[in-house]
């Protein structure tokens, strides 16, 4: 996350049509050409295809459940904000929505990004909470960036203390606001990003938490994630949003984002998708169908979730991933 896609993404879903070409439902004239079928779209019809992509994903997996409390949580960006619009068109009436601001202390990005999402929460009517980065573990992301460059030793990339922090604010406030479930913007390209990092890092516990529910384990602590959007490519969403009129951050990336990892595995995905189109729905449903299989397969073992020691939040190891990171900080 962090960072819009270039708007020449979405125009992708536009080249090769035909002057004549019209929409697969209806004698409209084409707008949206989805390689991969190949199928044609007029807006109506694509504005259509998104939302029963969201319902048919909630339905599949058994995401939302009525009168279930739902926070979502928002960046500001095209994908929280398109995962909060369709929440509440949708789950408006049969569930209670907050949403659940983030700010990591970005100076330039995140703070304008946050204007935006809280405007359109106004404009919706959905309650909203923002909380700050500084007031969780007084430090922002500014500072810790700092901290990682004066640093003699590799820290990795900014943005596996960004995402770390983040996560445990989201099942801190998920907790206070009395959540049932908790809904993260992540796409399709987020989740096979990150089905293909953790295969190329051979690390089988976070690539078996990747798909439309975070965790492999309930635990009390942990209030479960849902990813209702990650069937749905990005660039279609940032479609999408501008058809629907969601006014969303976008034009320049996050300052930190440069370092991660994650978007050499973009440009990888994205360049298969182009040559093979299809490809990331083939790998998705590849992933789909081996997750259960390996989760009840002696190669995974599990792991046991405790509390964490400093701070109580869910962890697999005596300090959760947040409390370690925090105290190598505070040494630095
Ligand atoms: Fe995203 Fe990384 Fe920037 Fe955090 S530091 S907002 S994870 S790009
Ligand atoms: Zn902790």
């Amino acid at each position: 996350m962090g960072c819009e896609i270039s708007p020449s993404t979405v125009r992708t879903l536009r080249q090769g049509l035909k002057k004549h070409d019209t929409c697969l439902k209806c004698n409209r004239k084409a707008r949206v050409l989805l390689p991969y079928g190949p199928q044609k779209f007029c807006e109506k019809h694509f504005v259509e295809l998104i939302e029963k992509r969201f319902r048919k994903t909630v339905r599949r997996y058994s995401l939302i459940k009525p009168a279930e409390k739902l926070i979502v949580a928002v960046s500001g960006g095209k994908d929280s904000l398109t995962a909060l619009y369709l929440t509440k068109k949708f789950f408006g009436e049969s569930n209670r929505i907050t949403a659940l601001l983030i700010d990591e202390g970005i100076r330039g990005y995140r703070d304008k990004a946050l204007k935006l999402a809280s405007k359109n929460c106004d404009e919706w009517n959905i309650p909203y909470k923002v909380v700050k980065f500084k007031d969780e573990f007084g430090l922002t992301m500014g500072s810790i960036y700092k901290k990682i460059k004066r640093a003699k030793v590799n820290l990795g990339s900014p943005c596996a203390f960004c995402g770390t922090l983040r996560r445990t604010v989201m099942n801190r406030y998920a907790k206070r606001l009395h959540a049932d479930k908790l809904i993260t913007g992540h796409n399709l390209d987020d989740e096979l990003q990150s089905i293909l990092m953790n295969a190329c890092d051979n690390d089988l516990a976070r690539f078996l938490r990747c798909g439309p529910v975070s965790g492999i384990k309930s635990f009390k602590q942990f209030v479960q994630r849902i990813k209702p959007l990650c069937e749905i490519p990005e660039n279609e969403i940032m479609l999408y949003a501008d058809y629907v009129g969601i006014e969303y951050h976008s034009g320049y990336c996050c300052p930190f984002r440069g370092e991660a990892k994650r978007n050499a595995y973009r440009r990888l995905i994205d360049s298969l998708e182009e040559q093979y189109p299809g490809t990331k729905f083939s790998l998705w449903n590849f992933y789909m169908q081996i997750k259960p299989l390996l989760l009840k397969s002696k190669a995974f073992d599990g792991f046991a979730l405790n509390e964490c020691k400093r701070c109580g939040e869910p962890s697999t190891a005596e300090l959760c991933d947040t409390c370690r990171k925090l105290a190598l900080l505070r040494k630095l």
